[in-house]
């Protein structure tokens, strides 16, 4: 059995489809807060009893199945949805990883914990490199997630020490695909939104920021190395694609894909906002055996011509 708690979310339901074309037996906990339940409705059609769905906050106390493997993707991830309750933010990452963490122990399980590029925050090296110890304003609006993931490593790395407790961290970085929402927030699926209403693209300062986006199938894949190998216990390891381009690049690119003229129209920079991010995922190489395989031009095109981004409800 494998619990992928957060397996309504983005990442989560398209690892939940993975680890079923694997066949494993999958048991989603999801809050429903930022995941989508007819995600999960549209699988379990074709999935059936092998895929169970639990409706439960992990940041409260929990009865839960035994399981072999725990994957814990429960946090929002894009800057508005964390901003938006930041306490519960931190509930989630701090309070919900301890409780996984607890019954990971309590039954032997491997715990395979998603955490972010953003405990690197205003990166001192660049590319990051797993031994970076992070460059983060500790108050700021974004601490409640960058703060909070980074509690939840520190707290995973004093039970391999002292519970010999089966841990892998993963470092994600900016991810992309099928299946996120409309109203995400995050930059792909705003900048396709808004190209597909021929609307201008909301560029945050002047565009000149980087990040390096990596498509889902590569991270979901990582993820899934990271819990069957046995020498990655106790690991930290960065998944993210290090092809790096500026917001300005990635604006212009959409503009194109949807055929318009470079529409795009300046806003205020967030506050925080890291101002480079890219991998370096030599560690992922060696260890896992693991590369990016799905360039951004073509990860694009799947996004745009193979399940174009809905508008809300
Ligand atoms: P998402 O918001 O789409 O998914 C998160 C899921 O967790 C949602 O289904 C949500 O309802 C659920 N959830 C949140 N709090 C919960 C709680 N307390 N109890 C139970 N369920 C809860 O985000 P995502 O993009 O799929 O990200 C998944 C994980 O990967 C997160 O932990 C995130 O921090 C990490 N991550 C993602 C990215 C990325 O670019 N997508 C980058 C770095 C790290
Ligand atoms: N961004 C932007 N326009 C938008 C949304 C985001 O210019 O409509 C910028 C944002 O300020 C950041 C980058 O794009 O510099 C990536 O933002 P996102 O929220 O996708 O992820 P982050 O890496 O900040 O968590």
């Amino acid at each position: 059995m494998v619990i992928v708690a957060g397996g309504a979310g983005f990442i989560g339901h398209h690892l939940v489809r993975a680890l079923r074309e694997a066949k494993a037996s999958v048991h989603v906990i999801d809050n429903f807060t930022t995941g989508d339940r007819s995600r999960l409705e549209r699988l379990r059609r074709s999935e059936g009893e092998r895929i169970t769905v639990q409706h439960q906050d992990i940041a409260l106390p929990a009865v839960l199945p035994a399981a072999d493997v725990i994957f814990n993707l429960a946090s929002p991830a894009s800057p508005v949805h964390y901003q938006s309750n930041p306490i519960q933010t931190w509930k989630s990452n701090v309070l919900g990883t301890l409780t996984l963490l607890d019954h990971a122990i309590g039954c032997g399980a491997r715990l395979v914990q998603a955490s972010t590029s953003e405990i690197y925050g205003e990166p001192l090296s660049h590319p990051q490199k797993e031994t970076d110890w992070g460059n983060v304003n500790p108050v700021g609006p974004r601490a409640c997630y960058d703060e909070s993931k980074r509690a939840a490593e520190a707290l995973l790395m004093d039970a391999v020490r002292t519970a010999d407790a089966d841990i892998r961290i993963a470092r994600i970085f900016n991810t992309y695909g099928p299946g996120m929402n409309a109203d995400d927030g995050r930059v792909i699926p705003n900048f396709i939104a808004q190209a597909q209403a021929d609307e201008p693209l909301t560029i945050h300062g002047d565009g000149n920021q980087t990040r390096s986006f990596c498509y889902v199938s590569d991270t979901v894949d990582g993820l899934m190395r990271l819990a069957a190998l046995d020498a990655a216990r106790g690991e930290i390891v960065n998944l993210g694609n290090p092809h790096e381009m500026t917001i300005r690049q990635i604006a212009t690119t959409i503009n194109q894909k949807f055929r318009r003229a470079d529409n795009v129209i300046l806003r205020p920079r967030p506050a925080d906002d890291p101002s480079r991010r890219c991998p370096d995922t030599t560690k992922a190489r060696h260890l896992l055996a693991w590369q990016p395989t799905i360039s951004f031009e073509q990860g694009l095109h799947r996004m745009v011509t193979d399940a174009p981004i809905k508008a809300s409800a």
